[in-house]
């Protein structure tokens, strides 16, 4: 299909090109040192993770150890309340830790044991890369160090416990405002330090080239799969699918299952509280052009042309900006992005439990809510919602910010 003068039937193999660049965004920005362990990296990808063994290997794995395929559920009440759209989830939430953040960290540790690394080294803002990634190296033998500020530290405790238990060494970074930023920065020095022994595991389609390719293609098995299943389950594609976008990993998996199709494709950004600098996250809507993590992307940025602060009720969804594939998706017009905000979508939360017997994560929530007001203005038709994560992780925090509805 073409679109906008790009050929999607070839996309993928012309996308990033070979410098990691999806039109102007994406590409290599950080220190020589870093720069030649990308490089490293890259290779690895390109000859280890295209071998059979490979493929056959993480196949084995997702099918014995993650749970895969996911199914999609066919959300009857909620689309019969709504009208004549019929709804349908792809259930990431039934994946393995209960989140799709395993279908890249499971990829990423085993090319780590494939290139003799001993080490997996990353960091965490609310815990659930940290959470998958201590799986994934549980399962495969290897060391894990997750670098997390000492705020998130005390406000995650959960998923701090659950790494520790899985094995995983939590580094507390104090310095600065001591949350994900400085854990970043932390998580990328130490990284600069041990790279010869160790692999750095970026937690979506962000950071420096190969990382937004890699973690895509990862991902990519939600889109394969739910393209499969929505065919043969309604004989049809979807008219419209769905997806939230935080750093965009989720979003860009279910995606590229339809990025050749007649299909309309929209990613959902937080609002939060609203428009105003501070209380959103929503990125690509209010962000420009700008370089942060080691790739050029759009970003919100303050008055000195930093990162500015963001919120999202979504944990997972509050980061100011977005992989650079979905800056040039955004650019070109293939996919929609728009936001919902906090209210709409705790709405979501609750329909979907109440009507369906399932409770999302609040960032899939996200997805959930834009789905139904889709749904609502469509007048006929379906959508498939990416349903990226169960939300067993959110009950405290809903009950005490909301109470039950
Ligand atoms: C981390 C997370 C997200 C956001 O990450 P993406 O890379 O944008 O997908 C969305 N949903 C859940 C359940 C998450 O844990």
């Amino acid at each position: 299909m073409l679109y906008n003068g790009i050929d999607f039937e070839t996309y993928f193999k012309n996308y990033p090109d070979k410098d990691g660049y999806f039109g102007k965004y994406g590409g290599v920005y950080i220190s020589d040192e870093l720069k030649a362990a990308m490089a490293e990296i890259t290779e690895a990808y390109f000859t280890i993770c295209k071998s059979r063994k490979f493929i056959a290997e993480l196949r084995r794995i997702r099918k014995e150890f993650q749970g895969r395929p996911t199914p999609i559920s066919h959300l009857e009440r909620l689309s019969d309340k709504l009208g004549n759209v019929q709804l349908y989830v792809k259930r990431e939430d039934l994946n393995h830790t209960g989140a799709h953040k395993l279908n890249h960290c499971m990829g990423e540790a085993l090319l780590a044991k494939y290139m003799g690394k001993k080490k997996v080294i990353a960091e965490t803002g609310a815990g659930q890369h940290g959470v998958a990634l201590a799986t994934a190296a549980a399962y495969f033998g290897l060391e894990c160090d997750i670098y997390m500020g000492t705020v998130d530290i005390a406000k995650q405790a959960p998923n701090v416990a659950r790494m520790k238990i899985l094995g995983a060494n939590v580094v507390e970074v104090t310095h600065g405002l001591a949350t994900l930023k400085e854990a970043v920065d932390a998580a990328f020095a130490a990284y600069a330090r041990e790279y010869k022994d160790s692999i750095y595991c970026i937690g979506s389609v962000m950071g420096p080239h190969p990382f937004p390719m890699m973690v895509r293609d990862f991902q990519s098995v939600v889109g394969i799969e739910a393209r499969e299943q929505f065919v043969e389950m309604t004989g049809e594609l979807p008219d419209a699918v769905v997806a939230c976008v935080g750093g965009g990993s989720n979003a860009m998996g279910l995606f590229s299952g339809f990025l050749n199709d007649p299909v309309e494709i929209y990613g959902i950004e937080p609002l939060g509280k609203g428009p105003k600098l501070g209380d959103h996250a929503a990125s690509l809507k209010y962000g420009t052009e700008g370089i942060m993590h080691g790739f050029n992307s759009i970003m919100l940025k303050d008055e000195n042309g930093e990162p500015a602060p963001v919120y999202s009720v979504a944990s997972g969804l509050d980061y100011p900006s977005s992989g650079p594939e979905h800056a040039f998706l955004h650019d070109l017009g293939r996919v929609k992005y728009d936001v919902v905000n906090d209210e709409e979508t705790i709405d979501a939360f609750f329909t979907l439990s109440r009507l369906e017997g399932i409770i999302p994560a609040i960032e899939s929530s996200h997805a959930v809510a834009y789905g139904m007001k889709l749904a609502k203005t469509m007048g006929r038709g379906s959508v498939l919602i990416n349903l990226s994560g169960r939300g067993d992780k959110d009950m405290d925090y809903i009950l005490q910010n909301y109470g039950i509805r």
